[in-house]
């Protein structure tokens, strides 16, 4: 028995082609490094050496294509390698799109618009992680657009978001927050309003096909497009929307026979240039309840205001209640068509645009800053950031809010949905 605290160091031999999959123990976090061979954390290469810190709960895997030896100090929740993964389908599918870039760029054209679609946890998030990392690596800068509005990695849940990818992503820090398009639908589920879901769709990709006509390099690189877990009923027809509105012509399927065969059929009639491609679902993913999902979506908050490591300091501010001017989108759940007379229409409009009085029902939650100059912009203008509003005082009419850093906010019309949290 030793009692020196070096002999928590761990080594694991991999084989090549095989990974390490580990979850991080509850409260304490992982150090890890790459002692010889070379090793990839989904997509993004290890660095020699190096002692890497990896959070509470993080969920990943190391994997080597020749082989390497990997050091552990600390404990994980689970550890443990695998030797059978759909990793070979993967970059071969990522050897497809180079191709395809290439060519778009010796044509200056499009390069390919890929979207990974399953059910949860089948691990849609990882692929197109690992595809942005690679294609990064080799030198293009996919957009990445996040259609997740529950389990998002651009930015907070409660939005769809883009930005482009430059760099393999930080196998810790995950995409860098910088300047990311983003759009506030302001639910965590698509069914609160699912118009309003379509219409920001619809917004975010009307923006990067502006942007993509002016920049040749963003357009031969292409896109990866991530979605929501939700395959069934409303939530098919949001997949083949979303297929639709941003032109996508390569639909990766991960984990369900059924779905493969469905986009499959109706893709072949409505857009036969698009490419329905079946994945394996790889063994390591991890099944998250819900439980975890709505943990995961507190973090996700609390990072944007604190950053990951307790590093960003955040602002408490107060406001008079005529500075700023709330609005929400849309009158509530929608009366179902066929609750009503033949012939009528839902009162409710899913996209109208509702003032709010301040009260104390906005305390705990979290506003989006918008970009818009007029009311009537709003549902289409994206946002500069969040506030979480942390005090509402009805007589004195002053709110106090959380915001990134002190100061005026870009602008006096925020956004209000359902999204709370409760700072821990
Ligand atoms: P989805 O986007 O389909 O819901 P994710 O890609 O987010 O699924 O994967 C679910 C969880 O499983 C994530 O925490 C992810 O980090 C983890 N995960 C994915 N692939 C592996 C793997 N090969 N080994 C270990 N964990 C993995």
């Amino acid at each position: 028995v030793s009692t020196s605290a070096a002999s928590t160091i761990r080594q694991v031999k991999l084989e090549r082609e095989s990974e390490l999959r580990i979850e991080v123990a509850n409260d304490t976090p992982l150090k890890l490094r790459l002692v010889t061979g070379t090793a990839e954390i989904f997509g993004t290469e290890l660095p020699p050496e190096i002692w890497l810190t990896f959070p509470p709960r993080l969920k990943f895997a190391v994997f080597t294509w020749y082989g390497a030896t990997i050091e552990l100090d600390g404990t994980t929740e689970t550890d443990y390698t695998a030797d059978e993964t759909p990793m070979i389908s993967y970059v071969n599918v990522h050897a497809v799109l180079e191709g395809r870039r290439n060519r778009a760029k010796a044509s200056s054209s499009e390069g390919p618009r890929v979207i990974v679609v399953g059910p949860t946890d089948s691990g849609k998030s990882t692929l197109s992680r690992m595809l942005l990392s690679w294609a990064a690596k080799q030198g293009w800068k996919p957009t990445f657009v996040d259609l997740d509005i529950g389990q998002g990695s651009i930015t907070i849940p409660g939005c769809i978001a883009a930005t482009p990818i430059e760099m393999p992503i930080d196998p810790v820090e995950g995409i860098p927050l910088e300047i990311p398009l983003v759009y506030f639908y302001g639910h965590t589920t698509p069914s609160n309003n699912v118009d309003l879901y379509k219409v920001l769709v619809k917004e975010l990709s009307q923006m990067l096909e502006r942007q993509f006509a002016g920049n040749a390099e963003s357009r031969a690189a292409g896109m990866v497009i991530n979605t929501m877990g939700w395959i069934e009923g409303v939530g098919y027809e949001l997949l083949l929307h979303a297929i639709d509105t941003f032109n996508a012509n390569v639909v990766l399927v991960l984990g369900q026979e059924k779905l493969w065969s469905m986009l499959k059929d109706v893709l072949r009639n409505k857009q036969p240039n698009v490419d329905v491609v079946k994945l394996q679902r790889s063994g390591g993913v991890v099944s998250r309840n819900a439980k975890f999902r709505q943990k995961a979506r507190s973090h996700r908050i609390r990072e944007y205001f604190y950053g990951l490591a307790n590093d960003l300091s955040p602002h408490s501010n107060i406001a008079n209640f005529s500075d700023l001017s709330v609005y929400r989108i849309g009158g509530g759940p929608q009366a179902p068509r066929s609750a009503l007379p033949i012939g009528a229409e839902p009162a409710a409009d899913p996209t109208r645009l509702v003032h709010v009085n301040i009260n104390r029902d906005l305390l705990h939650l979290v506003l989006a800053v918008s970009f818009a100059k007029e009311p009537e912009q709003i549902i289409s203008s994206n946002v500069a950031g969040f506030i979480y509003v942390t005090d509402i005082d009805i007589q004195r009419k002053k709110i106090t809010y959380l915001a990134p850093s002190a100061g005026e906010l870009p602008s006096k019309f925020l956004i209000v949905g359902t999204l709370t949290w409760l700072e821990t």
